[in-house]
């Protein structure tokens, strides 16, 4: 009987509870075939099981790792199987018969464009794009316009900082960025400045620049164009000339820089509302079909001859200026810098002097006299869809600080030269992007003046840039950065289990 009792036991266990669990447990999802179930999974988690090389004309038929959507991993729904139609295009790219870029205009449709390419490129390359989302994004908003062959979008944080009290009006300030800290940080800043009474922040110039490159068979040719372009009588014919590219764009002058032979010319105009580079551009190029006429022998080599000078670090856009030239300021009471900063005026003053304007000098800084303008400015270009890439410049800033008042309290100032903003074209568009600009008032363009809502964000970002510096060194003035950054920028998470 025990014998029996045991024996029945055990062969519930092998067939019975295996059973019972398959029919509790199985989900109905069409996307597995139940006797591939485990060993799609296993493919999934070889990441690195690179099948086939990546690029190659191949063979379809050859089994790679599935890709699956992040939907069905992160939200644990059913996937769709891809139709026999778009089976048969995966196949053709992945064949290299189809070219991937011209899948949104072959199929008029962004979004299936963007999951068929995803879908090869995971064939192609055998890795798994667990993680990068495809749903949730319009597809159709970014063609030809913001991004090519997309396979999905990346995902930033967007935080908060403020009220930053400027100019007399309250902005919540949008910062993406990954960084832990970084907002928190930036609105200790801002708490400072409006229980100060406020920054202000003034425009002192408004021009966007480009400069092409014109070579002639001698250096006399050369300047004979130099001359005739800063002669005052032909400014007037060459704006006539320049403007007609846009209702905005309007000339405010044309630098000219000999090398040799060959001649700069730095052009450099407003541009409304607009960052304004493709608004230059264009009026550039009117102006160099112009010239040709009187100028025959000259040899244009390139619509941008770096003189400008677009995502480079150069000395030109920090003492000349490109985009917005903003100064902001704000008088920060010594009690704020005390119960809210954690430091001292004094420390603050000595600490700017030997870090921000000496210790940059030694390092030999290019526009880099401040603690961290930088990461302000990439955050805030990110949530609010300008080009990162011109953090570069837009980052040029130098902080200033004094005891003023007796020494009681702290004037502190940051001049950034070459702000490039724009509140319409480019990613501004986007939804996301617009819904940032619209928490500053500043989305798309100004109804009542042209270019206000670019001036103004470029004077938010100034702002902010002074509510992260004065925070940062605050930190460092009272020793709490290493600290502060153990809290809020340090994963307690096991980084070795991330990663595999
Ligand atoms: P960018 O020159 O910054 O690359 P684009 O030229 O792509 O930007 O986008 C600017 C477009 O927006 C132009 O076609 C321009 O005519 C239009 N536009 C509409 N309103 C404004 C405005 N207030 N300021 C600037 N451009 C504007």
């Amino acid at each position: 009987i025990f014998a029996f009792i045991a024996s029945f036991v055990y062969l519930l266990g092998f067939f019975g509870i295996d059973f019972v669990h398959s029919l509790i447990l199985r989900q109905s999802t069409d996307l597995w075939n139940s006797e591939d179930e485990e060993e799609n999974e296993a493919l999934l988690r070889k990441e690195d099981a690179r099948k086939i090389p990546c690029g190659q004309a191949l063979d379809c038929s050859v089994t790679s790792a599935p890709i699956i959507s992040a939907q069905k991993v992160v939200d644990e729904k059913p996937v769709k199987l891809t139709t026999e139609e778009d089976e048969e295009i995966i196949k053709a790219i992945v064949a290299g018969t189809t070219p991937s870029y011209s899948l949104e205009s072959k199929l008029g449709d962004c979004k299936r464009a963007a999951s068929i390419r995803r879908e090869a490129l995971g064939r192609i390359t055998g890795k798994s794009l667990l993680g990068l989302p495809l749903d949730g994004f319009d597809y159709e908003s970014i063609l030809g316009q913001c991004c090519e062959m997309p396979i999905g979008y990346v995902q930033i944080p967007v935080g908060i900082a403020g009220p930053l009290l400027l100019n007399g009006k309250e902005y919540s300030v949008p910062m993406a960025t990954t960084e832990g800290c970084l907002v928190a940080s930036t609105n200790r800043g801002c708490k400072a400045i409006h229980l100060s009474g406020g920054a202000s922040s003034v425009l002192l110039k408004d021009g966007m620049t480009r400069a092409p490159v014109i070579r002639f068979g001698t250096a006399k040719r050369a300047v004979d164009l130099k001359f005739y372009l800063e002669d005052p009588e032909n400014f007037e014919t060459l704006a006539v000339v320049f403007n007609r590219s846009s209702r905005f764009a309007r000339l405010q002058g044309i630098k000219c820089v000999i090398a040799g032979k060959n001649l700069y010319l730095r052009f450099t105009c407003s541009t409304g509302d607009a960052m304004g580079m493709n608004m230059i551009s264009k009026g550039v190029q009117n102006v160099l079909d112009f010239l040709q006429t009187d100028f025959p022998d000259m040899d244009v080599i390139g619509i941008s001859g770096n003189l400008c000078s677009d995502k480079k670090p150069a000395a030109v856009n920090w003492i000349e200026g490109r985009g917005k030239s903003v100064v902001c300021e704000a008088i920060i009471k010594g009690d704020v810098v005390r119960k809210v900063l954690k430091t001292s005026v004094e420390s603050l003053v000595e600490l700017n002097m030997l870090k921000n304007l000496t210790g940059s000098a030694m390092a030999g800084a290019l526009g880099g006299f401040n603690a961290h303008a930088s990461n302000i400015v990439s955050a805030v270009y990110i949530a609010t869809g300008q080009d990162p890439a011109q953090n570069i410049e837009s980052s040029h800033c130098i902080t200033m600080m004094e005891a003023v008042n007796e020494g009681n309290d702290l004037h502190i100032s940051v001049t950034m030269p070459s702000i490039e903003v724009g509140t319409v074209g480019g990613g501004t568009q986007l939804a996301s992007q617009s819904a940032c600009l619209n928490l500053l008032g500043v989305k798309g363009a100004s109804q009542e003046s042209p270019g206000a809502n670019s001036r103004r964000l470029a004077t938010v970002v100034a702002g902010a840039v002074l509510a992260g510096e004065l925070s940062l060194m605050s930190a460092l003035a009272a020793g709490q950065l290493v600290k502060s950054h153990m809290k809020y920028n340090r994963s307690s998470k096991d980084v070795s289990k991330t990663s595999s």
